[in-house]
């Protein structure tokens, strides 16, 4: 059956799930290295792309190709390539896509370990680089140079939330010959969807919302035409960054939920972020589903919901947020976000301490940032546990 007409719920069921031996409702997992080859010719005819079929699971594997199809198939993109991190996955587009002497444009409020890769690493294989606020687009217009192959941005931004209007920036890129890449890791497949606004390719870390239990690691390319495909799927296997079958399965099994998942985040983080924006103890706060939020028309033209993360600062900053974190006790002090159980951390000393001062400034990280990632759980009790931290 299509799934092209069904709604994001019913894909998250049925995406990426084929028909396999004995009719089991799930894919199984087939964890093995290698298959076996009916003879020689058809295993030259497997290396030569005459014939589809499995070879070595770095080239691909049925369990990770049921996850992708479903990946892909919950983007509207065209297929996607599953890779052992959401790092292994920017690390792989990056290369795939700019070589010595190219220039990329990345948002300045992008994951930590993103930036510490392009302006670390990348820089001495001569790829150059500027992190803007991507935000507003003069300031990406005006970073556009003759060699810009790339603008990569991650919106709504970690963990400031700056929210980047996708459209405008993808045509941006494609007036100048670049491609744009989105970290869609914050929203997920459900409450953004970056290929209808005109994204090239979309990243994520599956580590969070795609997976969302805490028990995995993996990452995802998707893209939208072969030729994309092929060159990623190419540099994928030189590079090596492949997810193994057993994570796939259960990322594939996670997906299931997202959508229930995604609706559940939204509504507790509104209640959590109104709950803070009345609390006397509280600065600010910043949730794309507040009317405060400083790119709220943004969010309302390109988010299907306003997501799961909130951040805020308390009045009397770091030491009062510092309080704040040692005191909760169902909220659990962790990095990573996206999963089932609520998580609070500080970003200048955790998520983003390797930036350096400097830079965080820049990006609107202040040393009281306080960044939420809200669970499943009950909401009032949710808000017991941050009303008692913060007394
Ligand atoms: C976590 C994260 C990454 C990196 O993913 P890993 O799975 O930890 O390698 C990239 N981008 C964003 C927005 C993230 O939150």
């Amino acid at each position: 059956m299509s799934h092209q007409k069904l709604s994001i719920e019913s894909k998250c069921i049925h995406a990426g799930i084929g028909e396999y031996e004995y009719g089991p409702v799930v894919p199984p997992i087939y964890q093995t290295s290698t298959f076996k080859f009916q003879s020689v010719e058809h295993g030259a005819k497997l290396f030569k792309g005459e014939e589809n079929g499995y070879i070595y699971t770095r080239m691909g594997n049925p369990t990770i190709e049921a996850m992708e199809n479903a990946v892909a198939e919950l983007e509207g993109g065209y297929k996607s390539l599953g890779c052992a991190s959401g790092m292994a996955a920017i690390h792989t587009t990056l290369a795939t896509f700019l070589v010595s002497g190219e220039h990329v444009i990345v948002s300045e409020s992008v994951y930590g370990p993103t930036a510490t890769l392009i302006k670390n690493v990348l820089s001495r294989y001569g790829i150059e680089s500027d992190f803007v606020e991507t935000a507003n687009l003069d300031k990406v217009k005006n970073a556009v140079k003759p060699n810009t192959k790339m603008i990569f941005i991650e919106t709504p931004g970690n963990p400031t939330l700056e929210t980047t209007d996708i459209q405008t920036v993808a045509e941006i890129a494609h007036e100048n010959g670049a491609r744009l890449v989105v970290d869609n890791t914050f929203m997920s497949p459900v409450l953004q969807r970056p290929f209808e606004l005109g994204a090239d390719v979309v990243v994520h870390s599956m580590t969070k919302f795609l997976n969302g239990h805490a028990d995995v690691v993996a990452g995802i390319i998707v893209t939208k035409d072969e030729e994309t495909y092929a060159s990623l799927r190419k540099m994928l296997n030189q590079l090596g960054g492949t997810i193994d079958p057993f994570n796939a399965f259960l990322v594939h099994r996670g997906l299931k939920t997202l959508a229930l998942r995604m609706k559940k985040h939204c509504e507790n983080a509104q209640k959590i972020a109104e709950f803070l924006e009345a609390h006397p103890k509280v600065e600010w706060v910043r949730y794309p589903g507040l009317k405060s939020f400083p790119y709220y028309e943004t969010a309302q033209k390109q988010h299907y919901g306003p997501g799961g993360m909130i951040s805020f600062e308390l009045k009397g900053g770091l030491e009062a947020g510092a309080k704040m974190m040692n005191s909760v006790k169902l909220c659990q002090l962790a990095v990573s976000l996206g999963g089932v159980e609520t998580l609070i951390q500080h970003p200048a000393t955790m998520t983003h301490a390797s930036m350096g001062k400097e830079a965080r400034e820049a990006a609107g990280i202040t040393d009281g940032l306080v960044r939420l990632s809200v669970g499943i759980e009950n909401v009032d009790e949710l808000i017991e546990d941050l009303n008692q931290a913060m007394e």
